[in-house]
Formats: structure tokens, sequence, C-alpha cells
């Protein structure tokens, strides 16, 4: 062969996958073209000493077609050397019957094999294996770089397997992996052990699947070097998912998204770990819903169930990251802040959530307010473990609920003794009615221009056996939040109505009374019903009877508020706004509903001569209230300024402590005839408005 031709020979067989070769009769090789034996890290030196007839060679695979050849047969087969597939042709070289060695050619199997020869059928058999597998069975260089993907990679994960080759199996990786990535790369490809890993890797449509893999390594060499690792993939997407749908399950709320009870208390526990780790504080929040009950009974469950979720989306509005904001169940809500520096930073939080709470929710197409009870305790200062955290914070939500809501409370010691009295309070409370402990008092309303009486309120009072005269804060919330206030509620109309008669027969003038209600009643079953029975089995003329609501009705369902307010209406009842100011309602809510009265509500009044925020509220409700034609009271007059004040606006009705406290039954009696005595002039028809709206 002339240079030129012997180079490109050389050429040739360098650089395809094959290689020729001769040996002894001892199987030494001995001339090689191609340069396969050296990619299998074997250099010319170790070609000359190594013997395919050796069994612990890296050629070993050959000691069976060398064996056969040597005994002078032709062999055809196939072999795999560094995981690599191989065709192998090996045949004796005879000089006179003589065997001198072996000559054979070496092809990897990606060439052209024929498939018809019987020795190749085995391997055909692992072929169909790879290709017919429901798992994925892929091949990788020691730097994870894929050499052969199976066809069932198609089917999985959407990838034709030739396109996988050559392509690092880092790029497949989920990127929420994060700093696990390494870890993972390292147990499949570095140090694959029996260990099965799981972990997601991208779809070629760009979603993700989780495979569990299970990798060999391989090794060939002499030294022990791993020279290929084959894995095995199997695609347990459903299987995660099941079991990410359970753990979810198991520590989420369905209803909200939040963590659950179960998770809250696991992330309180890591909070308090790590707030003794960091010397900083802790405050956990618990918020209950105030009269979530009632909306629940009244809008229906589909409602109540909208507020939570949108209650759960507001609070996740001030979250920072590490922050906790789980639903413990029902209408509780708890928020763990972590790393702070003060109580003072809680308090900003606190504020926060009621600023958040404070708009109307819209359920169903219906307006409601719903305010927010809080109590909140700081760790290390108010106790220093789960058990007191969680008791001292519920400790403090009760305190703010008692407290009339939408407030928040931090813990302070006292309150335990406090909570307990709150407990044996409400405990009494369920007998009170039974055993008659209940009184009513009364104060009146004056007309300033007049000094006659224009209605009298009657106020509840509870006459507790130990604790004497309770006043209506100090216990109306519990009956509220129990459910409580529906009979007590009813007893008190009938009791008012009652006393409003009687006084008639006993030859007083007829005074109307004012009666106020709970939300709760106002929206109970068939209120108007109960309304016109307590009327008709008192006797009492409708017009007599004067219900106070608040704004808190008027928003919580527009279009039920109207509805029952028209029913009072026609029945004849007078409808009045109690606390007229404090709350949410409109020019325009004030138009659709055929109220008589707005009341403005003490706080106004109060400062009204010193305070201009009171003053000129209490003037807008005036004119307000003149505007749209209503009558309107002012409250809680203690002094001649504000008696003034209000005059000189324009508002002559008053009730307040200048004229008189609420009376017990037998000292109203006598005030009233005093006071009628006093107004011989008095004619009470001509000072009671008649309902002015036309609804
Ligand atoms: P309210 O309807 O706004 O009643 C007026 C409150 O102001 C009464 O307090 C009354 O005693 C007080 N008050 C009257 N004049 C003055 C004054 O000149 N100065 C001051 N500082 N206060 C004055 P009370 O009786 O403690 O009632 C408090 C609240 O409890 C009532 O506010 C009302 O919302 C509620 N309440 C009273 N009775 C009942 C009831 O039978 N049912 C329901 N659901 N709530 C009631
Ligand atoms: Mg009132
Ligand atoms: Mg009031």
């Amino acid at each position: 062969m002339s240079s030129e031709l012997e180079l490109k020979h050389r050429s040739l067989c360098n650089n395809i996958p094959a290689v020729m070769f001769t040996t002894d009769a001892e199987g030494v090789l001995k001339q090689t073209q191609g340069s396969f034996f050296q990619q299998l890290g074997l250099n010319q030196e170790t070609l000359e000493r190594i013997s395919i007839l050796d069994e612990h060679s890296i050629l070993s695979p050959f000691l069976p077609a060398a064996k056969s050849a040597l005994t002078g047969k032709t062999v055809r087969t196939h072999l795999t050397i560094s995981g690599k597939l191989f065709s192998l042709w090996l045949s004796p070289i005879k000089e006179q019957n003589k065997l001198l060695g072996l000559s054979g050619i070496c092809i990897e199997s990606a060439i052209e094999i024929d498939s018809n020869l019987p020795e190749n059928k085995l391997q055909s058999h692992y072929d169909l294996l790879a290709e017919y597998s429901t798992d994925i069975i892929t091949k990788y260089t020691p730097a994870g770089i894929c050499t052969y993907a199976s066809p069932s990679i198609n089917k999985i994960l959407g990838y034709e397997p030739e396109t996988l080759v050559g392509k690092p199996l880092f790029e497949y990786f989920h990127p929420d992996q994060g700093k696990y990535r390494k870890k993972l790369y390292s147990k499949i490809i570095e140090q694959p052990s029996d260990e099965r890993v799981c972990y997601r890797v991208k779809h070629a449509n760009g979603s993700f699947i989780w495979l569990e893999t299970h990798s060999h390594a391989i090794n060939y060499t002499e030294t022990n070097e791993v020279t290929e690792i084959i894995s095995v993939s199997r695609d347990i997407t459903e299987r995660k998912e099941t079991e990410e749908r359970l753990l979810y399950l198991a520590n989420f709320d369905s209803l909200t998204g939040l963590p659950n009870r179960a998770l809250f208390r696991d992330r309180l526990r890591r909070a308090v770990a790590r707030t003794q780790r960091n010397d900083k504080k802790l405050a956990l929040f618990f918020i209950d819903l105030d009269r979530f009950k009632t909306i629940n009974d009244s809008l229906g469950h589909h409602a109540g169930d909208q507020l939570l979720r949108s209650v759960a989306r507001r609070l996740k509005q001030f979250a920072r990251k590490g922050d906790t904001i789980a639903r413990l169940g029902g209408d509780e809500f708890t928020v763990i802040i972590d790393a702070i520096d003060s109580a003072a930073d809680a308090a900003i939080v606190a504020e926060k959530i009621l600023e958040l709470m404070s708009p109307p929710f819209k359920l169903d197409g219906h307006e409601v307010v719903v305010s927010p009870s809080i109590g909140i305790t700081v760790f290390p200062d108010d106790g220093d473990n789960m058990r007191s955290l969680l008791k001292n914070a519920d400790t403090a939500m009760y305190r703010s609920k008692g407290k009339g809501g939408n407030c928040f409370e931090f813990y302070t010691p006292d309150m335990n003794a406090k909570a307990y009295e709150s407990l044996v309070l409400e405990n009494n409370l369920r007998h009170a009615l039974e055993k008659e402990e209940f009184r009513l008092y009364f104060q009146p309303q004056i007309d300033l221009h007049t000094k006659n009486i224009i209605g009298i309120e009657a106020l509840l009072r509870w006459q507790h056996p130990e604790q004497g005269l309770l006043k209506p804060e100090q216990f109306i919330p519990f009956t509220e939040e129990t459910g409580l206030i529906e009979p007590i509620g009813e007893w008190v109309l009938q009791e008012a109505c009652n006393a409003a008669k009687k006084w008639q027969t006993q030859g007083l003038a007829p005074i109307r009374i004012a009666v106020n209600l709970s939300l709760r009643q106002f929206v109970a079953n068939n209120f108007v019903g109960k309304v016109a029975k307590t009327l008709a089995e008192t006797g009492l003329d409708a017009k007599y009877l004067e219900l106070e609501i608040t704004e808190s009705f008027l928003a919580h369902n527009v279009a039920q508020a109207t509805e029952t307010l028209k029913e009072l209406h026609n029945l004849g009842v007078q409808l009045s706004i109690d606390d007229f100011g404090t709350g949410y309602s409109s020019l325009n809510y004030l138009k659709q509903f055929p109220v008589n009265t707005l009341k403005i509500d003490r706080s106004f009044v109060r400062d009204i001569s010193t305070d201009p925020d009171g003053a000129t509220i209490a003037e807008a409700i005036i004119a307000m209230g003149q505007s749209l034609r209503l009558n309107v009271i002012a409250e809680g007059v203690e002094r001649e300024e504000q008696v003034n004040f209000l005059r000189s606006h324009g508002c002559d009705w008053v009730q307040g402590y200048l004229f008189s406290v609420p009376l017990p039954e037998d000292e109203i009696v006598p005030w009233i005839r005093q006071n009628n005595l006093q107004n011989s002039q008095y004619e009470q028809k001509s000072f009671w408005p008649e309902v002015v709206n036309s609804h």
C-alpha cells in the first residue's frame, strides 16, 4: 500500500466504530486497526500484552467466541463492552492445518447487523426488552451525558429517544429541585446505589413528570473505573400526585387553601424553636369573626363559605414571607408572626388586619360587614410553651369579643381569671331567663321644644345573684355568640310591649316604647311573625312599638333587610337606626329602607361642643335626617351645652342622663306622671311623627 493510501485507510479505520485485529495462538493481540481499543483506555503497549483469552482482562467478553474460534470455527456473535453492543466476526488463521492465531472484526452494533444470524437472537431479545419496556431505560456516560434512551421515553416524556443522546441529564430536572439537583445528580450518576430516587423531569410539552429511577454503575476497566451508568426509570406521577393530594389534605384546609390546624401546630413549634435561637419575639394571633353564625344561618352555608374564602384572601394580603396564616376550623383563623422585636410590631399587624377586614364583603350579591375579634399573645413574654401560647391567644380573643368585637387585645396574666369569670357568667346566663333574673329599665326620650316625652327606650339588665345588676355590654356579646339572644330578645319584646300597654290601661297617655334588636333576632326565621304575635298577645297597637336596629343590619344583607323592614313597616311598627354614624350607611342605603328615625350615637354627642369632628358628624346626621325627612334623636345628652348645640342645629329630640338615667319600671311610671303634669298642655298626637317615607 502506498503511504498515502495507507494513511487514508488508517484514518478510515480510526473513524468508524470498528476494529480489525489479529492475535497469536494464545489470543494475544498482534495487529489492530481502528481506535476502538484506545477508546477503552488501552494503549499500544498494553495491547501487546493483552489476550482475548484472559478471563480477567477488559477484553474478557471476547473469551467465549475466542475459545470457539480456536477449535477452527468461524464465529459470529454479539458482545457488550463498556456498555456498548458490538458484532464480532472471529476466524482462525491456519497454515497447513496449523492454527497460527485468530483474526477478527468487531463493529459497534449501530451498524446494520444481520439479524437472521442465530447468535444475534439473544441480543435482539434484549433490544426488544428495552424497546417494549414500559419503563424508561437510559444510559449515561460518567459525566451524565445520555448515550441511549429507550423508545418508551417517547410515550412517557414525549421526546424522540435520539434527541436526548448527547444531552446532559441535568437539563431535564425540574427547576424547583434547586439545591437538591446536585444531590439527585449524584445519586443517579456519581454514586448510584440501591436506593431509588424520585424526582421531576421536564416533559417535552413543558409539564413535569415524576420519575422513580434506579441506576447502576457499570465498570469494565481493570481499575474499576465507572464507564457507564444504566438507569431504569418509572413514571410515578400518578402515585406522587395521590401522595401530594393526601399530604395536602392532611395539612391544608380545602375551603381556603390555608394551612390547617395540624400544619399550624407544626409551624408554631418550628417558629417557637427559631425564636428561641435568634433571640427575637413571636406573636400569635387568634382571629374569630364576629357574628359569623348569624351570617351562616341567614345567608346560608354557601355564602358562609364564600365569606371564609374572602377572609382568607384578605388576611393573606398583609402576610410577609415566613408568616403563617392558618384556619383552625369554623370561623377561627390564626396568624404567626415570626421574628418581631416587640409587641408594638404585633399591634401594627393587628391594626392592619382590622383595616383589611373593614370594607363590606360581597356574598352572593349581598354586601356584608364582618368584623374580627383578635387575641394576641407574645412569645416568650407571655408563656414559654406552645400550650400556654395557644391558651393565651384564645383567652385574649375572647376578651376582645367580650368588648364587642372589631378590636384586638393583647393577653395579660389577669385575663385567665377573667376568662374563668366569663365562663361562669356564660353558664349562669343559660339559666337566667328561667330564673327570671332579667329586668327592663326605661329611659325617656324628650322633645326639647315642648319638654314632652316622645318615647321610652327599654334597656335590658341582668340582676345577677352574686354580681348585682349587670349592664348589657357585660353579657349581650355572649348571648349573641351562643344564640341565647333569641329567647332573651323575645322576652324583652314581650315585656316592653306588656309594660307600654299596662301604662295605657293605668291611665297614662300612650307612649311609644323602643326596643333594641340584635342582628341575630332580626334575621331569625319568622321574626316579623313573632313581632305580630307579641303585639296581638299584649294588645299593644303597632304604632306604639319602635324597633331599634343598627347600620350593620342593613349592610349585612340588603335584600333581606329591606324585605323584613318593609314587612315591619306594613305591620305599623316604627323603625329607628341606633348608634347612627358608627357604621357604613350611605345616604343611598337609607333611602331604600322604611326607617323613621336616626339616633345619633352618643360618641358624637359627647364632645359635640368641643370636638370639631364629633360636631361635624352630628351636624351632618341632622342635615341628612332633615333632607330624608327622618326624625333625629341625639343619644347620651348629659350637659346643657350639648342641648344648646343640638337645638341650634335643628335637633329637638334627645335622650340622656341630663333628663333621666334608665329607670326600673316602678320609678319610670312616677317620672312620666311628673313630667306630664309639668306639661299639662301636652298633646301626644301632634308630636308624634307620621311615617314620611312612601314605602
Ligand atoms: P343603646 O341602644 O345605644 O342604648 C343607649 C345606651 O346609652 C344605654 O346603655 C344607656 O344607659 C346609655 N345612656 C343613655 N343616656 C346616656 C348618657 O347621657 N350618657 C351615657 N354615657 N350613657 C347614656 P345601656 O343600657 O348600658 O345599653 C347599652 C347597649 O346595650 C344599648 O345601646 C343597646 O345597644 C344594648 N342593649 C340594651 N338593651 C338591649 C336589649 O334589650 N337587646 C339588645 N339586643 N341590646 C340591648
Ligand atoms: Mg338603643
Ligand atoms: Mg345607641
